[in-house]
């Protein structure tokens, strides 16, 4: 696969470089300069494969002349060791669950396979990196614990203080060894500038090989596509035309989707579904992107006022609003709209919803009656309910059952350190850490 900036077509680079930049140094974000389809036997034949095949398959396509095809075989057996169920919620609507790797959210899908590729290629040069950081809440700790460990990385991760859920900050801050966590007095905004200046700090980059690892890497996109064929695998019977809800902040995974898409994936639509924090649902109804500060909503980890990768959305379209409005519905609740889907699909149902995933499941239910037609509707469920326990257990007025992996983590002490919000800050940090080394 090769990739080119999107503030510069001629700027050119392998998936390896990509990987690790993380960033063109433009300032840009990469893209694939071309998107390969899958063969009509593939799809005929989708709902026979296992996840681990389909993944191996469309992996194959992307970037089988950058990684062998037995090596990629062998980095998603050993990324890809949760499954990610469909299962019914209700009449025509079902829930894609992402939620059962070691973070309890679907950001493990891009960090997992992401660990696996860096370290494949880390192992041919023996290079040391730092892995940088910023979260809203879940994708630090999918990052942290896709990493843990992992010889010649060491991963920084920084976090507005007090702004993620207890559990999520336990989650971030209690790995230890190779994983840093700074908690830094600001919001996620701050947060994703400092590591993007960070990126173009000359200094640092002379003093140690940094990588990102947010939704903008390429190789955390590539597996997130990877369970929209397989959600499709697994409801290709019902023979009906399939719309997915995505809950969204920083559009990766929406992005995933729309590339899932156009290697061939048969999608009728995507609700591009968002909580307050509008601004693409709002592009699409007028056309004008006007990114703002995040607002503070229970689905935290979808407040985003600069989606990250909204220009790689736009680029996929060539620019042209009447295209994306084509294959893309925006939808936005608030937090009030949010419990309430909580509470009556409880009632109704019995399924125990996340914040994220109301938010895709009110998207979903809103596009449905508007269509009016005969559709198979996913939602994907980005995270465990477990993890936001609090709003959900007042919301439905019953205990939720945390998973194991989670009371355990409840259990270890906090370790952060409290930093200001600005690049000087964390250079002062990261540079002390490469001197230790
Ligand atoms: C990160 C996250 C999202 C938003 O995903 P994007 O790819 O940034 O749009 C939604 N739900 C949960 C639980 C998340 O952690």
């Amino acid at each position: 696969m090769k990739l080119y900036s999107t503030k510069n077509r001629n700027h050119i680079v392998s998936f390896k470089e990509a990987v690790f930049k993380g960033l063109p140094p433009d300032n840009g974000l990469y893209m694939p300069v071309h998107i390969p389809t899958l063969h009509n036997d593939f799809f005929q034949n989708i709902d026979k494969l296992t996840f681990q095949e389909i993944a191996h398959a469309v992996s194959e396509k992307l970037i089988g002349e950058d990684i062998p095809s037995a090596d990629l075989k062998r980095i998603i057996n050993t990324v890809l060791t949760f499954d990610a169920p469909v299962m019914v919620l209700k009449n025509n609507m079902h829930v894609l669950e992402l939620f059962h790797g070691p973070s309890l959210a679907f950001k493990d899908f891009g960090a997992r396979f992401m660990a696996g590729i860096m370290s494949y290629f880390l192992q041919h040069d023996q290079k040391h990196i730092m892995i940088l950081v910023a979260t809203s809440g879940d994708t630090g700790s999918a990052v942290a614990q896709g990493f843990y460990n992992m010889p010649g990385i060491r991963v920084t991760i920084l976090y507005p203080s007090g702004k993620v859920s207890e559990i999520q900050e336990k989650q971030l801050t209690t790995l230890g060894n190779n994983v840093t966590a700074l908690e830094v007095k600001g919001n996620f905004d701050d947060c994703q500038r400092m590591v993007k200046e960070a990126f173009l700090d000359e200094e640092l980059n002379h003093a140690m090989l940094l990588t990102s690892a947010n939704s903008i890497n390429i190789s955390r996109l590539i597996p997130q596509s990877f369970y929209y064929f397989y959600a499709y695998a697994q409801t290709k019977k019902y023979g009906k035309p399939v719309v997915f809800s995505t809950p969204s902040g920083n559009f990766g995974n929406l992005c995933a989707g729309l590339m899932a898409k156009r290697m061939g994936l048969p999608v009728h639509k995507f609700v591009a579904s968002t909580n307050v924090n509008d601004v693409v649902p709002t592009y699409l109804r007028t056309g004008i992107f006007s990114p703002r500060p995040s607002i503070p909503t229970i689905s935290n980890a979808m407040d985003v006022g600069n989606p990250s990768n909204f220009v790689r959305m736009v680029e996929l379209y060539e620019n042209d609003l009447n295209a994306l409005k084509k294959d893309i519905v925006g939808k936005s609740y608030s937090d009030n709209e949010t419990m309430q889907a909580i509470k009556e699909t409880y009632n109704t149902t019995g399924y125990v919803m996340c914040p994220h995933t109301a938010v895709a499941y009110l998207g979903l239910r809103d596009y449905m009656q508007e269509a009016r037609e005969e559709l198979c509707g996913i939602l994907l469920s980005t995270a465990h309910s477990g993890k936001f326990f609090d709003i959900v257990e007042s919301v439905i007025k019953a205990k939720i059952q945390l998973p194991l992996r989670l009371q355990e983590t409840m259990q270890k002490p906090k370790q952060a350190t409290l930093i200001g919000n600005t690049l000087a800050d964390l250079k002062k940090i990261l540079l002390s850490m490469a001197t230790n080394h």
